[in-house]
Protein backbone atom coordinates (compact mmCIF):
# COMPACT_ATOMS: atom_id res chain seq x y z
CA UNK A 1 0.00 0.00 0.00
CA UNK A 2 1.36 3.63 -0.96
CA UNK A 3 0.26 6.70 0.17
CA UNK A 4 0.25 9.83 -2.46
CA UNK A 5 -0.41 13.39 -1.45
CA UNK A 6 -1.29 15.52 -4.46
CA UNK A 7 -1.80 18.39 -3.01
CA UNK A 8 -0.93 20.25 -0.25
CA UNK A 9 -4.58 21.36 0.93
CA UNK A 10 -5.72 21.04 4.26
CA UNK A 11 -9.27 20.64 3.51
CA UNK A 12 -11.39 18.10 4.66
CA UNK A 13 -12.38 15.33 1.59
CA UNK A 14 -15.70 15.50 0.24
CA UNK A 15 -15.64 13.43 -2.65
CA UNK A 16 -13.69 9.89 -2.64
CA UNK A 17 -12.83 8.12 -6.19
CA UNK A 18 -12.13 4.43 -5.75
CA UNK A 19 -11.29 2.57 -8.66
CA UNK A 20 -11.19 -1.59 -8.98
CA UNK A 21 -9.74 -4.23 -10.61
CA UNK A 22 -11.76 -5.89 -13.52
CA UNK A 23 -11.62 -9.26 -11.29
CA UNK A 24 -14.23 -10.98 -9.66
CA UNK A 25 -13.08 -10.16 -6.96
CA UNK A 26 -13.14 -6.24 -7.54
CA UNK A 27 -9.95 -5.43 -5.09
CA UNK A 28 -9.65 -1.64 -4.62
CA UNK A 29 -6.92 -0.28 -6.63
CA UNK A 30 -7.25 3.38 -5.15
CA UNK A 31 -8.63 5.60 -2.94
CA UNK A 32 -8.39 9.16 -3.79
CA UNK A 33 -9.95 11.97 -1.99
CA UNK A 34 -10.18 15.99 -2.88
CA UNK A 35 -12.27 18.80 -1.51
CA UNK A 36 -14.71 20.59 -3.55
CA UNK A 37 -12.17 23.52 -4.86
CA UNK A 38 -9.95 20.60 -5.66
CA UNK A 39 -12.01 18.22 -7.66
CA UNK A 40 -10.64 18.71 -11.05
CA UNK A 41 -7.57 17.21 -9.76
CA UNK A 42 -9.61 14.01 -9.80
CA UNK A 43 -10.62 14.67 -12.93
CA UNK A 44 -7.87 12.01 -14.44
CA UNK A 45 -8.36 9.07 -12.09
CA UNK A 46 -10.75 7.16 -13.03
CA UNK A 47 -13.10 5.13 -10.95
CA UNK A 48 -16.63 5.62 -9.20
CA UNK A 49 -16.98 8.87 -7.11
CA UNK A 50 -19.18 8.74 -3.90
CA UNK A 51 -19.17 11.53 -0.91
CA UNK A 52 -16.75 11.27 1.70
CA UNK A 53 -17.99 10.23 5.18
CA UNK A 54 -16.86 12.38 7.82
CA UNK A 55 -13.29 11.27 9.03
CA UNK A 56 -12.27 10.62 5.47
CA UNK A 57 -8.79 12.21 5.86
CA UNK A 58 -7.38 14.96 3.86
CA UNK A 59 -7.81 16.54 0.10
CA UNK A 60 -5.72 14.75 -1.91
CA UNK A 61 -4.83 11.95 -0.32
CA UNK A 62 -4.67 8.59 -2.54
CA UNK A 63 -4.08 4.98 -0.87
CA UNK A 64 -2.69 2.88 -3.90
CA UNK A 65 -2.87 -0.35 -3.55
CA UNK A 66 -1.21 -1.26 -7.14
CA UNK A 67 1.94 -2.91 -7.61
CA UNK A 68 5.01 -1.14 -8.22
CA UNK A 69 5.27 -1.04 -12.01
CA UNK A 70 1.31 0.03 -11.99
CA UNK A 71 2.22 3.11 -9.07
CA UNK A 72 5.02 3.99 -11.49
CA UNK A 73 2.51 3.86 -14.63
CA UNK A 74 0.38 5.87 -13.21
CA UNK A 75 2.47 8.71 -12.17
CA UNK A 76 3.60 8.91 -15.83
CA UNK A 77 0.12 8.83 -17.15
CA UNK A 78 -1.22 11.37 -14.69
CA UNK A 79 1.62 13.97 -14.96
CA UNK A 80 4.99 13.18 -16.14
CA UNK A 81 4.32 12.64 -19.37
CA UNK A 82 1.85 15.85 -19.71
CA UNK A 83 4.10 18.02 -17.80
CA UNK A 84 7.68 16.75 -19.39
CA UNK A 85 6.23 14.61 -22.94
CA UNK A 86 8.30 11.38 -21.26
CA UNK A 87 7.20 7.75 -21.62
CA UNK A 88 8.41 4.43 -20.97
CA UNK A 89 8.95 3.21 -24.81
CA UNK A 90 10.93 5.47 -25.66
CA UNK A 91 13.51 4.98 -23.09
CA UNK A 92 13.19 0.94 -23.79
CA UNK A 93 11.51 0.67 -20.57
CA UNK A 94 14.06 2.27 -18.49
CA UNK A 95 12.25 4.09 -15.39
CA UNK A 96 15.71 5.29 -14.67
CA UNK A 97 15.90 6.75 -18.00
CA UNK A 98 12.46 8.72 -18.22
CA UNK A 99 13.11 9.47 -15.06
CA UNK A 100 16.44 11.33 -16.04
CA UNK A 101 15.29 12.95 -19.07
CA UNK A 102 11.46 14.02 -17.46
CA UNK A 103 13.87 15.80 -14.89
CA UNK A 104 15.83 17.37 -17.55
CA UNK A 105 13.31 18.57 -19.28
CA UNK A 106 11.75 20.44 -16.22
CA UNK A 107 14.91 21.69 -15.66
CA UNK A 108 15.27 23.23 -19.21
CA UNK A 109 11.57 24.08 -18.89
CA UNK A 110 11.25 28.13 -18.86
CA UNK A 111 8.47 28.31 -16.45
CA UNK A 112 10.92 28.07 -13.30
CA UNK A 113 10.40 23.84 -12.73
CA UNK A 114 13.55 23.82 -10.84
CA UNK A 115 11.52 22.49 -7.60
CA UNK A 116 10.13 20.08 -10.48
CA UNK A 117 13.58 18.69 -11.23
CA UNK A 118 14.90 18.65 -8.31
CA UNK A 119 12.70 16.04 -7.02
CA UNK A 120 12.44 13.99 -10.33
CA UNK A 121 16.51 14.17 -10.20
CA UNK A 122 16.46 12.65 -6.90
CA UNK A 123 13.61 9.75 -8.02
CA UNK A 124 15.92 9.15 -10.87
CA UNK A 125 19.23 9.14 -9.11
CA UNK A 126 17.25 6.36 -6.57
CA UNK A 127 15.85 4.49 -10.03
CA UNK A 128 19.74 4.62 -11.30
CA UNK A 129 21.05 2.79 -8.34
CA UNK A 130 18.56 0.19 -8.14
CA UNK A 131 19.05 -0.48 -12.17
CA UNK A 132 22.62 -0.60 -11.52
CA UNK A 133 22.45 -2.90 -8.90
CA UNK A 134 23.90 -0.95 -6.23
CA UNK A 135 20.50 -0.24 -3.76
CA UNK A 136 17.92 -3.37 -2.37
CA UNK A 137 15.29 -3.26 -4.86
CA UNK A 138 12.36 -3.13 -1.87
CA UNK A 139 14.23 -0.12 -0.52
CA UNK A 140 15.17 1.66 -3.53
CA UNK A 141 11.52 1.42 -4.75
CA UNK A 142 10.03 2.63 -1.49
CA UNK A 143 12.64 5.63 -1.98
CA UNK A 144 11.40 6.23 -5.95
CA UNK A 145 7.16 6.06 -4.68
CA UNK A 146 8.15 8.25 -2.08
CA UNK A 147 10.37 10.83 -3.74
CA UNK A 148 7.75 10.86 -7.20
CA UNK A 149 5.21 11.36 -4.79
CA UNK A 150 6.51 14.99 -3.92
CA UNK A 151 7.18 15.13 -7.23
CA UNK A 152 3.57 15.00 -7.96
CA UNK A 153 2.51 17.55 -5.43
CA UNK A 154 4.93 19.97 -6.80
CA UNK A 155 3.54 19.57 -10.36
CA UNK A 156 -0.12 20.01 -8.44
CA UNK A 157 1.02 22.59 -6.89
CA UNK A 158 2.35 24.91 -10.34
CA UNK A 159 -0.76 23.19 -11.99
CA UNK A 160 -2.23 25.81 -9.39
CA UNK A 161 -3.92 23.46 -6.42
ZN1 LIG B 1 -8.47 20.69 -1.52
Amino acid sequence: MILRQITTCAAPATTIATARSRGHDRQVLYRLGVCHRHRWLAQDWPGTRTTAPDGSGRCGTAVDHRTYDGVVQSHIDLWIRPATTQDLPEHGGSAARLLRAAAAWAQQDSRGEHALAVVLGHAATVAEAIEAGSLNIESGRHQVLAALSAAETTDAALRGA
